[in-house]
């Protein structure tokens, strides 16, 4: 029989890898060291970053950029990334600049050697996808240890196995905007999956009454508008979970609901509403709470 010790040791080690690689904060990550790469080359990537950045092409790929991990320098233009806060908008020209160097159909990856094509100066940025990742190997690592029943939870993310003690399964409530205020909570029973909340109350700024939040739509390179507070999904893997919520709130509702739909993915999307909130769900979101 395992011990807690050596549990919390192995979640421990395996976490600090996972930021020793993708950390968009840390210069010498691996992300850190693709990212600076200089001119159009091969960098070698580690087996695990190397899975998140094939999952996040291919997300990118069925969002039609909606989703996009190349976002690093207007991420940063914005304040939202390892520059720290700046309170303002970006002028036009850091706009348009950003918007020329993402570009997520311009990364290639090699499987066979593990490696992907820097062209130049493209900034990937993992925070949206990365923490969902981080999840699911620790749920790996405790159901290596045999270890039947748990909820897993990094930043608001969760992944879940088996039942709470009492046999009861994992109630877990949905996380609402916080001015959300009055409105019932939305609470699902997991069963294996995972659940995943993107929102634009979690790192934002109001500059002249508007909200500025740090969920870029890579079509205009500025914050997403439209009416979504946030955006939840559940589904078997966290990191696709992670990466739909951000997608579809990209997206914004209509097409969000429509691209969720096609899919069946559980999802439910949260609108201010004038000075409240509406909340709507997908069939495959209702089904879970009957
Ligand atoms: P999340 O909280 O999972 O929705 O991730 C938000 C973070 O993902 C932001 O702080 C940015 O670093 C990054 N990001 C912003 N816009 C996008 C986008 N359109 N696609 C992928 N990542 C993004
Ligand atoms: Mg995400």
């Amino acid at each position: 029989m395992e011990s807690v010790g050596e549990v919390r040791h192995t979640v421990a080690e395996v976490l600090e890898r996972l930021v020793g690689q993708m950390s968009h904060y840390r210069p010498d990550s691996d992300l850190g060291r693709f990212n600076r790469a200089r001119g159009a080359q091969w960098v070698n990537l580690p087996v695990e970053m190397f899975h998140v950045l094939d999952t996040a092409l291919s997300v990118a790929l069925e969002t039609e950029g909606a989703f996009d991990p190349t976002l690093g320098h207007l991420v940063n233009s914005w304040g939202f990334g390892p520059n720290g806060p700046t309170g303002t908008p970006p002028d036009a020209q850091a706009v348009l600049d950003g918007l020329f160097r993402r570009g997520w159909s311009r990364l290639l990856l090699d499987p066979a050697r593990g490696r992907a094509w820097q062209p130049g100066g493209v900034s990937v940025d993992f925070s949206s996808i990365a923490k969902g990742f981080a999840v699911d190997q620790v749920a790996r690592v405790l159901d290596d240890f045999g270890i039947a029943n748990f909820l897993v939870e990094i930043g608001g993310e969760l992944r879940s196995r088996g039942v709470k003690s009492g046999g009861h399964p994992w109630w877990v409530a949905i996380e609402q905007p916080p001015d959300c205020e009055g409105f019932p909570e939305v609470v699902v029973a997991l069963c294996g999956q995972a659940v995943a909340t993107s929102g634009d109350y979690r790192r934002y700024f109001m500059h002249d009454g508007v909200r500025y939040s740090h969920t870029i739509d890579p079509r205009t390179g500025k914050p997403v508008r439209g009416d979504l507070a946030s955006v939840t999904v559940i589904h078997d893997q966290c990191i696709l979970a992670d990466a739909y919520s951000t997608a579809l709130l990209v997206l914004g509702e209509a097409a969000g609901h429509l691209f969720a739909e096609k899919r069946q993915l559980p999802a439910l999307f949260i609108a201010r509403d004038g000075n409240g909130f509406r909340h709507s769900c997908t069939r495959a979101f209702q089904d879970m709470l009957d």
